[in-house]
């Protein structure tokens, strides 16, 4: 396995010079192009990993995972009538679509929209059980988020204020929608690692297994919903491609990770922060379908 990882970044570090970071959040900007890493945690638990595997970064999208686990957990499959689980062709902070009058609720709970309307959906404090979730799969009790990206977040994220708004004015959230966007950026803000990543999907890959309660959904209920919502909205507007190609249910972020969980066999988290036009990091994406390639990966 080492060698396949030696081989996969050789190969694909390159690309990462095509790419750019994020830098429409201004801390984002400061993120370094060279970084990369990747993590494999198989379901035995055994641990493989390259590069910048242990460098933090900001989780951002990939959250939204996490946040639509919570969700599920206290509310069922009711969840969704507050956001639909459909895959869709526009960008990850597309608004215009929630103002149609035959437009119930944003497509999916991986775009903005959706994943602030399954935010608002958790109970008690939001964003502390997202952090306490995250530690407690990941078995890192100092993961923390950053206090300089969630206040760059909160400084321009115009946009997000636009889709919370509209959504409290279309009746798909009912609180504040202030509050709600402030657990959501600092769910966006929140540090892990490759191998932070990959422990989170090995936990998804492996059914959700383990954890004390599962409140109103069984496990295989939950598992099998986060792995169909990442495969048809975990790489933004390209997920369909990504399927095609990698054939494995991933979430990426801004922030240059992707989260990959490979049903019953293994988690992957790849960083690497220069991003495509489409948001999704440029070299982890050549990687991820190194690694499918390779390892026999794809579910399809
Ligand atoms: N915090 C970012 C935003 O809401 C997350 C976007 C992403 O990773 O796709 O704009």
């Amino acid at each position: 396995m080492q060698k396949i990882l030696e081989e996969v970044v050789e190969e694909n570090r390159p690309l990462a010079k095509r790419g750019r970071v994020a830098s429409y959040i201004p801390a984002l900007a400061k993120a370094d192009p060279n970084h990369l890493g990747i993590c494999i945690v198989d379901v035995n638990g055994d641990i493989y990993k390259i590069g910048d595997a242990d460098v933090k970064f900001t989780i951002q999208s990939i959250s939204k995972v996490i946040s639509l686990m919570l969700a599920l957990i206290d509310n069922g499959e009711k969840v969704f009538e507050k956001v639909g689980r459909e895959g869709t062709e526009d960008p990850f902070n597309t608004l215009y679509k929630l103002d149609f009058p035959h437009i119930e609720k944003p497509v999916n709970p991986m775009i903005n929209a959706g994943a602030i309307a399954t935010t608002a959906q958790i109970k008690g404090d939001k964003f502390g059980r997202i952090l306490e979730l995250i530690r407690r799969i990941t078995g890192n009790a100092d993961i923390d988020y950053s206090r300089e990206v969630y206040l760059s977040e909160k400084a321009t994220g115009e946009k997000n204020r636009a889709i919370a708004h509209l959504m409290k004015a279309r009746g798909i959230i009912e609180e504040d929608p202030e509050e709600i966007l402030d657990h959501y950026f600092k769910q966006c803000s929140i540090e892990v690692t490759a191998c932070d990543l990959a422990k989170i999907a090995v936990f998804i890959a492996n059914g959700c297994s383990g954890l004390e309660s599962y409140g109103k959904i069984d496990r295989k209920t939950l598992s099998r919903n986060l792995l169909a919502i990442m495969t048809i909205g975990g790489m933004y507007n390209v997920s369909g491609q990504y399927a095609a190609q990698v054939g494995v249910p991933s979430k990426s972020g801004v922030g240059g990770g992707i989260m990959a969980a490979v049903p019953g066999r293994m988690g992957i988290g790849v960083f690497s922060p220069p991003l495509d036009e489409n948001g999704n990091s440029i070299a982890g994406c050549a990687i991820m379908k190194s690694l499918s390639d390779r390892l026999d990966l794809s579910i399809f």
